[in-house]
This record gives structure tokens, sequence and C-alpha cells, in this order.
């Protein structure tokens, strides 16, 4: 079987079993050759949903998380994201397709050459990749729309509370090295409405 034939069964399944919701968001599964963001050895598993090593002891996303992620940060054709961790850059490049334009920050000089490289080769041309410690967000773009953490953080931290816009979601794993809640918190006048979306598992923020 051919690697659009892969893909439209990812697809499927990930609709199937709730993950995909939004015409828009299947769409951008349809449009981002994940194959493109895997090493090359890892090409035939590009669209199996599981994670894959990226080098540096880094993982590119399961397909489903993807798709858990993007539905819930309910992006807009108007939005500036914030993305940290850009790791193999898919999950920026699914987001360049339903934003006006993304920021993703990577802490790993190389893994940020890859996602950069992999973004090219991809057609995104309304992200911008850059190199340093997430955890301070990244003031001279804020306010974010929406601020998408994709490794897990102990908490929330101030400084994307800070860079959040009135109105605005983020989406992270908080918790430990083995068990982390997703957590999304939207930011209003009132102050932070914070949910949790079940247990999932995510390589570590790092100290920049
Ligand atoms: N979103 C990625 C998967 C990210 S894996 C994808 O779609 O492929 C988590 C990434 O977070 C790794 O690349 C890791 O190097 C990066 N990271 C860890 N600590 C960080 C920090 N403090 N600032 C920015 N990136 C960080």
């Amino acid at each position: 079987m051919g690697i659009n034939e892969d893909r439209e069964m990812l697809i499927s399944k990930l609709q199937g079993e709730g993950y995909l919701k939004s015409d828009k968001v299947i769409l951008a599964f349809r449009e981002v050759p994940r194959e493109e963001f895997v090493l090359a050895s890892d090409r035939v598993y590009s669209y199996s949903d599981y994670p894959l090593q990226i080098g540096h002891g880094q993982t590119i996303s399961a397909p489903h998380m993807v798709a858990m992620m993007t539905e819930l940060l309910k992006p807009k054709e108007s939005d500036n994201v914030l993305e940290i961790g850009a790791g193999s850059g898919y999950q920026a490049a699914i987001l360049s397709r339903l934003v006006s334009r993304v920021l993703t920050v990577e802490v790993e000089p190389d893994l940020a050459v890859f996602a950069k490289g992999n973004l090219d080769k991809a057609g995104c041309t309304n992200v911008d990749v850059l190199v340093g410690d997430g955890s301070k967000g990244h003031p001279p773009r804020a306010p974010y729309d929406k601020i998408i953490v994709t490794c897990a953080a102990p908490d929330i931290l101030q400084a994307w509370k800070d860079q959040l816009k009135e109105g605005g979601i983020l989406i992270a794993p908080v918790g430990g090295f083995y068990h982390q809640d997703l957590i999304l918190l939207r930011k209003s006048k009132d102050g932070f409405k914070r949910e949790s979306h079940g247990g999932v598992i995510f390589v570590p923020l790092r100290p920049g």
C-alpha cells in the first residue's frame, strides 16, 4: 500500500476514535505529509499512531495526540500561535494550515534545524522556528491567541499565562516524569479557568 492510502487510513481511524472532529483539522491532516517529519529510516511508520524517535532522546508525538491537542485549541484563521517544543515541526505544520502564524520555540539547536528543514519541505511559510528556552515564552510577539506546550511542565508557567491574550486558550501536559494531565487553560478578564483532558505522556521541559 502507498503512503497516501496509509494517510487516509490513519485519518479514518482518528475520526472513528473521535480524535479528529472538524473538517478543517481533517483537511490539515490530509495536506501535511507526516513522512517529511520523521527520520528517513522510519518513513514506513509515518502513518502509524505512535510517537517516533527523532534524535536527542526526543519524539514526534503520536498522531492522535496531535489531533486531540489541535482540536482542543479551536484554531482560527486570525490566530497568532506560540508552540513550546518544535521537535520535528509536525504539530506546528498542522497548525500552520489553520491559523495566521505560528512561532515555535525549541531548546535543542539540532532539532530546530530539523524542524525548519521539515517545515520547508512541507511548504509551510507561516511558521518561524526559534532556538531558545520556551519556559520564558517569547514576549516580542505576545500576546498569543493560543499557546501549545508539547513537553511536560511541572506547572503552567507564569510567562505563558502573561503572554496569553484575554479570550485565549493554552494547552499543556502538566505533571511529573512518567505521567501528566493534559490541561486546558482559558484566560478571561476574570482570571483563568482550568480543565483537565486526561492522562498523557510527554518528554519533559528542559532548562534552557
Ligand atoms: N511538537 C513536536 C514534539 C515535541 S517533543 C512535534 O510535533 O514533533 C518535545 C520537544 O520539546 C523536544 O524537541 C524538546 O527538545 C523540546 N523542549 C524541551 N524543553 C524545552 C524548552 N525549555 N524550550 C523549548 N523546547 C523544549
